[in-house]
């Protein structure tokens, strides 16, 4: 089943709520990543599950990629999604071979430690906006939160449920948004965070939650509720040939011309994605 965004607007039009069940697409970037250790898998799904979420405040051909560094630097995580929903998140290499040590027994709060920054571009073709803030709360949600009412000053509430099994496989993910539009007053975000966390059960089972009967339900727990719309929320990379073009010309020469003689082709394989270019003998004649 194809995961979709729920977009509503609650208390007459002055807040924004929007919540997936992004189970499958968390599970398939997980899968995609092969990573294994818990702690991993859960900053690679928190990433990935609220910027997913996110891609449904974007339009047209807008995008938004975050990037997040630990206070130890080498440490990376890299989220992006457009206004389709085509969302990819990866961790860098640093973090995919980090030792044993670094990882095992230590909290998300300690290994992203006190200098953790979030980088986000947020933009289109014709105009990039990038902002930077700090992570002061240490768990990734409530630090995308922040970034949100630092750098784009909006009043925004983020929730992410994520769990996983003893076995580390991912039992289920979801996530909630909730952002305050212009002239509603503050403490409304207060109302809809204690009621969102209040009724965790009620949201943790939204999974097929159908058009006809989701405003009913919630209607019990907001006031003047409007569906306003569903948008799917996908893995998809992005990736082609042609941009796998430039490893080969970094090759040497000696390199090509092996291929050559071998006649073997050369192939690239996709980081985020796992996806296999193989470049044949004409081709890489062609470099020579
Ligand atoms: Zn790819």
């Amino acid at each position: 089943m194809e995961n979709k965004i729920v977009k509503t607007l609650i208390y007459d039009k002055q807040v924004r709520l929007y919540f997936v069940d992004n189970t499958k697409l968390i599970n398939e970037i997980l899968s995609q990543s092969k990573v294994t250790n818990r702690l991993l898998k859960l900053i690679l799904g928190k990433s990935v599950s609220v910027v997913s979420l996110i891609s449904g405040t974007l339009k047209g051909d807008q995008r938004i990629s975050l990037q997040m560094t630990m206070s130890d630097p080498k440490y990376k995580v890299f989220a992006d999604v457009d206004a389709k929903g085509n969302v990819r998140g990866y961790l860098n290499e640093e973090l995919l071979k980090t030792s044993f040590d670094d990882i095992n027994n230590v909290s998300l709060e300690y290994f992203i430690g006190h200098k953790g920054t979030i980088r986000v571009i947020k933009g289109s073709e014709m105009n990039q906006f990038t902002g930077i803030t700090d992570m002061p709360y240490g768990n990734i949600v409530d630090d995308i939160s922040h970034y949100f009412k630092q750098s784009e000053q909006t009043q925004t509430y983020i929730g992410a449920n994520i769990e996983l099994g003893n076995d580390n496989s991912l039992l289920f993910s979801k996530a909630i948004y909730a952002q305050l539009l212009p002239g509603a007053p503050i403490h409304l975000l207060d109302e809809v965070k204690h009621t969102i966390n209040t009724n965790q059960e009620f949201f943790n089972r939204f999974v097929n939650f159908r058009a006809n009967n989701s405003e009913k339900k919630l209607r019990k727990l907001f006031k003047d509720v409007k569906v306003i719309g569903y948008s799917p929320v996908q893995f998809f990379c992005g990736c082609s040939k042609e941009m796998f073009y430039g490893m080969l010309h970094s090759l040497s020469r000696d390199d090509l011309k092996q291929a050559i003689n071998k006649k073997e082709p050369i192939d690239t394989v996709c980081q985020i994605c796992g996806r296999t270019y193989s470049f044949g003998q004409s081709e890489i004649q062609e470099l020579l």
